[in-house]
């Protein structure tokens, strides 16, 4: 499908689950983003045109943060977005989705919109599960107006393949070095000039996601980097998942907290019911496991490691959606799923 045969959506308000949703972005809306909010809100697509409101000198524009794991992708975006939409862990290859987080603004009376969307990390594919982390890490270069390649001081990045697809890439490339609270100036110098050899990136940038340091030029520099363009989403939307998503991800989170070894990276949690009352959110919630060991382990003796999870869960949610959290979660195995790409795609992926 050609960019072109994606404008759609009109500025008509649209019924959504409960929600009143303004859609105001038929311009050339990219394949990627126009299908997940089809999808999302089960839209069918529509070739009307509109009329939308936005001054001519607005910018907007999708920013990938790429990069291995662990080297701080997850800290930037939120620290950029200002809210906690992916998760954080000291584990490798927590953040599996691709997520997507907006915030607009103004800078010197031009207004601004930027869409992040924070990829998981750059991995060789070991088995379909990475395989198909690398499809979202290609999906960022064809898409992105700006592209994070994020690294951190320590970093010895060894994967050619890409450094080669980010040398050919049109697209603005800012290598960030990350961590730079843990270095000495030396090492600091030392790696920015290692970076402008191997890669000679658009811009360099040194920060600390973690104490926000060097993050305002960053921002500045993304803004000044951003096509001239009406905004993509409305512009009150914080972001494209729905609640059942950040439901999966907190569970998710709380597994990883409580569990070791191989336990988290078995399972897949499938929110099967997510239902938003006037004073509470009833959730239902599927953890996929491959094995019934694994089972056995999740539960834990008389179920009360499951139950702690739950529990913590819970009281993420409750801060999450403001409101009172009513959990119910059931363990089941499912063979094998990493390698059987049917299941992975009713996963989501
Ligand atoms: P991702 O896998 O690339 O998304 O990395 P995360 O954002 O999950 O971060 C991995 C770890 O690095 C976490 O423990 C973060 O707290 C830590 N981290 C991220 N940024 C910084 C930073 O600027 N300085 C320090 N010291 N730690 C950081
Ligand atoms: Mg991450």
């Amino acid at each position: 499908m050609s960019p072109t045969s994606c404008q759609l959506l009109h500025p008509a308000i649209l019924e959504c689950k409960g929600k009143k949703i303004v859609e105001y972005f038929n311009y050339f809306c990219k394949n990627i983003f126009k299908t997940t909010i089809l999808s999302i809100y089960n839209l069918e697509d529509s070739s009307k045109t509109l009329h939308p409101t936005f001054t001519d000198n607005h910018k907007a524009g999708f920013i990938s943060i790429i990069g291995k794991p662990n080297v701080g992708k997850s800290t930037l975006m939120n620290e950029l977005v200002g809210e906690r939409l992916s998760i954080i862990t000291s584990k490798a290859q927590t953040t599996r989705h691709r997520i997507m987080g907006i915030v607009n603004g103004e800078l010197e009376g031009t207004p601004f919109q930027m869409v992040y969307s924070d990829t998981p990390g750059i991995i060789k594919p070991q088995y379909e599960l990475h395989n198909s982390m690398m499809e979202f890490v290609r999906g960022s270069l064809a898409d992105a107006d700006v592209i994070l390649f994020v690294t951190d001081i320590y970093e010895k990045f060894d994967e050619e393949d890409v450094i080669e697809k980010l040398k050919k890439t049109d697209v603005p490339v800012f290598l960030i070095i990350n961590k730079v609270d843990l270095a000495t100036p030396e090492k600091v110098e030392q790696k920015t000039a290692h970076w402008k050899e191997v890669l000679n990136p658009t811009e360099i940038l040194v920060i600390s996601a973690l104490q926000g340091v060097g993050l305002g030029e960053l921002l500045v520099k993304m803004i000044e980097y951003l096509p001239t363009h009406p905004p993509y989403f409305p512009k009150d939307e914080l972001t494209d998942k729905p609640e059942r998503f950040f439901a999966a991800e907190i569970i998710r989170e709380k597994i990883l907290q409580n569990y070791r070894k191989e336990i988290p990276y078995s399972c897949e949690i499938v929110i099967t019911e997510f239902k938003e009352k006037e004073d509470i959110v009833v959730v239902r919630a599927e953890i996929y496991v491959e094995r019934a060991t694994q089972r056995a382990i999740l539960l834990g003796h008389k179920g009360e490691r499951i139950k702690k999870v739950g529990i913590e869960a819970r009281e993420s949610m409750e801060i999450f959606f403001q409101k009172k959290v009513f959990l119910e979660q059931y363990i089941k195995v499912e063979p094998d799923w990493r390698i059987k790409k049917d299941k992975l795609r009713r996963f989501g992926y």
